[in-house]
């Protein structure tokens, strides 16, 4: 038997427990020190009472012969596929029910796609990234080059011709940074992957977190973009789904890769490898699209929202640089006097209680920067930003 030697290749994810060692050290030698959390990306308000409601419904459905519910459709119930494709309507994105496939949520999407291409393409990863492109594509052993994300260009980094790349990674509202592409910035990847004849792999995990209404939700928003994109979203952060785990990932009929139909493709892969959501959760997913369930995650959206404010206006005030909080739930932040990103972490964790994420988790851009997210309370965000004022002013 021989391994996969690439997993040898894979870094050791430590951001996380290193955050939580050094939080569980700092509360040992200081046991009644009060800490906030303003580093985590899960969410902390929960499900929706439409989403509740369906689920429990549905949970007794499945306890009676009549309604009882076996394997289902591999791409997903007819039921939520309508209700997602009402849902791009309202934001004028025309899709085929068939260019709609349901699935446990944006993360296992995003690395089972690449069952689809050739371990000889080539990759483009922002710098600073949401971690699961880099390790998808080092398991596999494709070449990846990193388009740098920085000050100079807001971290939207923008291609550039003399960068040849197969397979192209947009996430838009940004984990980590926060920033968002507009519709121009979006048209020109767009026109590059069409010259590149290269797929656009569009993470759009925090669209719901948008207020501007001149953004794209969606890079089908983008002409040509169905002969170039596919596009993967969740309802983790939209509706609170992390635990419950639902997401869903568009494969335009327009796309091909030579003479094949990524479409068809995907459909094949799904039915092959995937048996679908669950009935219960695919039930509690079609009621976020209900008018009363849109109505009440949107009321969690803006309580984070508030959060996000909350940070932007200390930041404002202590005239730090930062991108995001504005159409995302994530602040990114400078760290003052040229830090670097892991001492800002521990000087805020071990002189006022905050913690956050250390920039340099998420590539080399990110080595003075600092992670806040808006996913705590009220009071917390608050209380923290009051305490970072305070600490720099
Ligand atoms: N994409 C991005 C950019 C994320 O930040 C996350 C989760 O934090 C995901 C995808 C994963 O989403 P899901 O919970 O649907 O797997």
């Amino acid at each position: 038997m021989k391994p996969n030697k690439n997993y040898s290749s894979l870094k050791e994810s430590y951001l996380f427990s290193e955050i939580a060692h050094r939080v569980a050290d700092f509360s040992k030698a200081n046991p009644d020190a009060e800490i906030i959390k303003m580093g985590i990306g899960d969410v902390t308000r929960p499900l929706c009472e439409a989403v509740v409601d369906a689920m429990k419904k549905s949970s007794e459905d499945m306890g009676q012969a009549a309604a009882f519910h076996g394997y289902g459709p591999e791409q997903g119930y007819d039921f939520l596929r309508e209700k997602i494709q009402s849902y791009y309507k309202s934001f004028d994105v025309t899709l085929d029910l068939g260019e709609i496939f349901i699935s446990d949520g944006a993360k296992s999407d995003l690395g089972n796609i690449l069952d689809l291409f050739d371990k000889d393409n080539t990759v483009l990863i922002p710098d600073p990234v949401y971690p699961v492109y880099v390790d998808t594509n080092l398991m596999d052993g494709r070449k990846i080059v990193f388009a740098d994300a920085n000050e100079e260009n807001g971290f939207l980094p923008m291609p550039q011709d003399d960068v040849a790349a197969d397979i192209i990674y947009l996430c838009s509202p940004n984990n980590p940074t926060g920033a968002a592409y507009n519709k121009d910035q979006l048209k020109v990847w767009v026109d590059y992957a069409l010259k590149n004849k290269a797929v656009i792999l569009f993470d759009a995990a925090y669209e719901s977190f948008i207020i501007d209404p001149s953004l794209p939700r969606s890079i089908f928003a983008i002409d040509g973009a169905d002969k170039c994109a596919i596009e993967f979203c969740s309802l983790s952060k939209t509706a609170g789904f992390t635990g419950t785990r639902c997401g869903y990932t568009i494969v335009p009929k327009n796309l091909m890769a030579e003479d094949m139909s990524l479409n068809k493709m995907w459909l094949r892969r799904q039915t092959t490898k995937f048996n679908g959501v669950s009935y219960v959760v695919q039930r509690g997913a079609e009621a976020v699209f209900t008018e009363s369930g849109l109505k009440q995650t949107r009321e969690n959206i803006a309580y984070y929202r508030e959060n996000a404010n909350i940070i932007t206006k200390a930041l404002d005030e202590l005239g730090w640089y930062y991108t995001g909080g504005k159409n995302s739930p994530y602040i990114w932040l400078r760290c003052p006097d040229g830090m670097d990103s892991w001492a800002f972490f521990d000087k805020l964790l071990t002189e006022i209680g905050v913690v956050g994420t250390p920039g340099a988790g998420f590539g080399k851009n990110g080595q003075n920067f600092f992670r806040l997210t808006a996913f705590s309370t009220h009071e917390n965000t608050e209380k923290a930003m009051a305490k970072l004022k305070k600490l720099f002013s």
